[in-house]
C-alpha cells in the first residue's frame, strides 16, 4: 500500500467511509488506471469501493468498466456539492429567522424549503434530511410564521418519504459460489446450490423474497432461501442449474419490482395519513389562535 496517508484520509472522508459504487461501508480503495498500467497514487486516479464492488464485480465479473467508475466518482463530488449548498441554505435561514420579521421572512422561507426539498431528492443524503427535517419540526413549533409552518410540515413528512423509498432494499445476483457446494441431508443426492447476492438484504425484502418463492410456479422448484449475502438452494446433483440461476434471478427481479410498487405505494399511503393528521391538527390551533384575539377578558 503506497497511498500517501493524507490522500487516502481524504478519499475516505469524501466518500463517508462508503462505497462509492454501491452505498455499503468500507474501507477498500482501488486505482482506477492500474499502477501495471501507468496509474499514479493521485486521488483523481482512486477511487473508495467495498470489497465486492471491488474484487468481485470489478476485477473479477468486469460488470464495469473504468469509464463509469470515473462516472460514480464523479456523481459523489456532485452530491458533496450538492449537500454544501443545502447545509449554507439552512444555516442562513436560521439566521434570517433570528434577525427579520416574521412577515419579511415568511415568503422566502418557503422558496428556500421549496429549494431543499428538490435537492434533497437529488443528492438523497441522510445528514441534509436530518438537518431539514429538525428545522421543519422547529418552525412548526414557532408558529409564528403560519404560511411557512404549515409547508414546513410538508416537506418534513416528504423527506421522511424520500428516506423511507430511498432505504428499499434492491438486491442482484452477482454470481455463484464455486467454493459453496456441500451435501445436504435433506434427501439422497442433496446439494447446495449458492447464488452470490451483491449484498446482504434487509428483513423486509427477505419477508417479500420468501413470500414470492413460496408462490411461485417453477416446476422444478427446489427448497430456496437467503442466507446472508448469498441465496441458498437445496439441489439435486442432476438438476438443471441453468434454469435454477433463472428462476432465482427472476424471483430476486420480482422481489425487488414488488418494493418499489407495492412497498412504495404502502409508504405514499402511511405518509400521506400521517401529514393530513398534523396538518388538520395545525389548522385546528391557528384557528383557535385567530379567535382567541378576539376574546375580550
Ligand atoms: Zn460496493
Ligand atoms: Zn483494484
Amino acid at each position: 500500500m503506497s497511498i500517501p496517508k493524507a490522500t487516502r484520509d481524504m478519499l475516505l472522508v469524501e466518500a463517508q467511509h462508503r462505497c462509492t459504487v454501491c452505498n455499503e461501508k468500507c474501507f477498500e480503495i482501488h486505482h482506477i488506471i492500474g499502477k501495471a498500467d501507468g496509474g499514479d497514487d493521485s486521488p483523481e486516479n482512486l477511487i473508495v469501493m467495498c470489497p465486492n464492488c471491488h474484487q468481485h464485480r470489478y476485477h473479477r465479473s468486469g460488470e464495469f468498466t473504468r469509464d463509469q467508475l470515473r462516472q460514480y466518482k464523479k456523481n459523489l463530488q456532485d452530491r458533496n456539492e450538492i449537500e454544501k449548498r443545502l447545509l449554507q441554505n439552512i444555516e442562513d435561514l436560521w439566521k434570517e429567522i433570528k434577525e427579520k420579521s416574521a412577515a419579511e421572512i415568511n415568503k422566502s422561507l418557503i422558496t428556500k424549503l421549496e429549494d431543499a426539498n428538490q435537492l434533497i431528492d437529488k443528492s438523497r443524503s441522510p445528514k441534509i434530511a436530518q438537518s431539514v427535517s429538525q428545522m421543519a419540526i422547529k418552525m412548526a413549533e414557532l408558529s409564528i410564521m403560519p404560511n411557512a409552518a404549515r409547508r414546513a410540515i410538508e416537506v418534513k413528512y416528504e423527506v421522511e418519504r424520500q428516506q423511507l423509498k430511498s432505504s428499499v432494499d434492491q438486491l442482484s445476483v452477482v454470481g455463484i459460489d464455486d467454493d459453496a457446494y456441500r451435501k445436504n441431508n435433506k434427501f439422497g443426492r442433496a446439494y447446495e446450490f449458492v447464488l452470490i447476492l451483491d449484498h446482504s438484504p434487509d428483513s423486509d425484502w427477505v419477508k417479500i423474497f420468501d413470500y414470492n418463492y413460496k408462490n411461485s410456479g417453477y416446476s422444478m422448484k427446489r427448497e430456496t432461501h437467503i442466507r446472508g449475502d448469498r441465496a441458498v438452494m437445496i439441489i439435486a446433483d442432476s438438476d438443471d442449474l441453468q434454469a435454477h440461476t433463472n428462476w432465482v434471478k427472476k424471483l430476486v427481479g420480482e422481489t425487488n419490482t414488488w418494493l418499489t410498487t407495492e412497498g412504495y405505494r404502502n409508504i405514499d399511503c402511511l405518509i400521506n395519513e400521517s401529514l393530513h393528521k398534523e396538518l388538520e391538527q395545525f389548522d385546528a390551533i391557528q384557528s383557535m389562535k385567530k379567535r382567541t384575539q378576539s376574546i375580550k377578558i
